[in-house]
C-alpha cells in the first residue's frame, strides 16, 4: 500500500438544532478528515469524535493528536501491505478507536477504488439501499419533542428513537405513543441508568419497543444481563460493544439481544464487519449506529450496513437533517424512509471541496 501523501483537515460544521443526550449537549459537528493519496488515487476516511466528551472520553484534540503524532508517523515508516496488516498495526498504537477509524476507513475506501468497486461490494454486501431511522434527542418540553419528530417523519423515515433518562423516560414515551400511535420505536440511555433502576426500567416494557438502548454503564455487562433476564424488550448494546472480544462475552452472559455497530467506536470496518459475523453467528442481529459522523462517515456505515445481518433500520439519516450543510457530493438523502448509496466506486459519495473549505479548523500534510 503506497502511500505518497495523507491530508487531516479537521472540520466543524454547524447543526440544524443542538444534539442533548444523557451526558451533554453540542450545537457543531466536529470531523477529521483523512485523505490519502497513492499511485493517482485519493481516498477519504473520517475520525469523528463528539466534542468535550460527549459520547466517550475521545475528543477532537485528543483523535487530532493521536493521528499526528503517533499513528501517522508510524504508518509513514510502517507501509502495511494489506487491510489485515493494517488492522494489526493499528491495533498495536494503542490509540483511540476514532482516530483508528479515520485511517483505517480511508484504506478500504483506497482498496475499493483500485478495484473499481462500491465499497458495499468489497465488504460483502448484497444490496446498495439502506432503511433509515430518526433519531431525536432530548428536548426541553414535551411538546418541542413531538414537534421535532412530527417533521422529520415526513420524510417517512421506518423508525424513531428518543433519547430517554432518569426523569425523561415514561412521560415522553406516553406522549409519543399517544401522539403517533403504533410507529416502530426505541429508546437510547446512552448509559445513563445503574442496576438500582431495573425496577423502573422493566416499565418501558408497556410501550411495545423494538428495543432498549445502553440502559446500564459501559462496563456493567453482568447489569445488562440481569436486565435483560427480567425484561421482555430486547437491549442493544452500543457503548458497552467496544470491540470483539467485549461482544463475544455480552453473548455468552446473555447481556443483550441486539448490537449497534458503530465504525467509530470499534475503530474501523474491519473490526465492525468481525462483529457482524460474530453476532450472525449467535442469532444477534445487529445495526449501524453514528455519533452522526459527517457525511463521509455516515457513508461508511451505510456500505457496512448492506451486510445480511444488518437487520434494524441505521441511525443514518439525510445530511440536512443534522447539518446545516456537508462535506460531501451528493448530499445523503431519505426517499421513504431508505438510502440509495449512488453507483460509483469506493465511497460512492465525492468531497465537496467548497465547503470543506467553508468549515476548516486547521490541515495538515504529511508525506
Ligand atoms: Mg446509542
Amino acid at each position: 500500500m503506497r502511500i505518497d501523501r495523507i491530508t487531516l483537515t479537521h472540520v466543524c460544521m454547524p447543526l440544524v438544532e443542538p444534539f442533548k443526550i444523557s451526558n451533554g449537549e453540542v450545537s457543531e459537528k466536529d470531523g477529521i478528515l483523512v485523505e490519502i493519496a497513492s499511485d493517482g488515487l485519493t481516498a477519504c476516511g473520517e475520525a469523528s469524535p463528539m466534542a468535550g466528551g460527549f459520547y466517550s472520553a475521545d475528543t477532537p484534540e485528543s483523535v487530532w493528536d493521536d493521528l499526528v503524532h503517533v499513528i501517522i508517523p508510524a504508518l509513514l515508516q510502517k507501509k502495511p501491505g494489506s487491510l489485515g496488516e493494517l488492522n494489526a498495526f493499528l491495533e498495536s498504537t494503542k490509540t483511540s478507536p476514532f482516530a483508528r477509524a479515520g485511517i483505517e476507513t480511508a484504506f478500504w475506501d483506497l482498496e475499493a477504488q483500485r478495484k473499481q468497486k462500491p465499497l458495499w461490494e468489497l465488504l460483502g454486501g448484497q444490496r446498495n439501499v439502506v432503511e433509515s431511522g430518526l433519531a431525536v434527542g432530548i428536548y426541553p418540553t414535551l411538546s418541542k419533542l413531538l414537534a421535532a419528530i412530527e417533521r422529520y417523519l415526513r420524510d417517512g423515515y421506518k423508525r424513531v428513537k428518543i433519547k430517554i433518562q432518569p426523569g425523561w423516560d415514561v412521560e415522553p414515551l406516553l406522549a409519543v405513543r399517544g401522539e403517533f400511535g403504533r410507529v416502530p420505536l426505541m429508546v437510547d440511555a446512552n448509559c445513563a441508568y445503574t442496576r438500582n433502576d431495573i425496577e423502573h426500567l422493566r416499565a418501558l416494557d408497556d410501550f411495545e419497543l423494538m428495543m432498549i438502548e445502553q440502559p446500564l454503564p459501559q462496563d456493567d455487562l453482568e447489569g445488562h444481563a440481569m436486565l435483560q433476564a427480567t425484561m421482555e424488550t430486547p437491549i442493544c448494546l452500543d457503548e458497552s460493544a467496544k470491540d470483539q472480544k467485549t461482544v463475544e462475552r455480552a453473548i455468552e452472559l446473555k447481556s443483550c439481544r441486539i448490537v449497534n455497530i458503530k465504525i467509530q467506536r470499534v475503530g474501523g470496518l474491519y473490526n465492525g464487519r468481525a462483529i457482524h459475523d460474530l453476532c450472525r453467528e449467535a442469532g444477534i442481529p445487529v445495526w449501524g449506529g453514528t455519533m452522526p459522523e459527517l457525511g463521509i462517515g455516515g457513508a461508511q456505515t451505510l456500505h457496512l450496513a448492506t451486510l445480511p445481518n444488518f437487520i434494524y433500520p441505521t441511525d443514518v439519516e439525510a445530511s440536512r437533517r443534522w447539518f446545516q450543510d456537508d462535506i460531501i457530493d451528493p448530499l445523503i438523502e431519505v426517499k421513504d424512509g431508505t438510502i440509495e448509496i449512488p453507483n460509483g466506486s469506493g465511497n460512492c459519495y465525492r468531497l465537496n471541496r467548497k465547503n470543506i473549505g467553508t468549515y476548516r479548523r486547521r490541515e495538515e500534510v504529511f508525506r
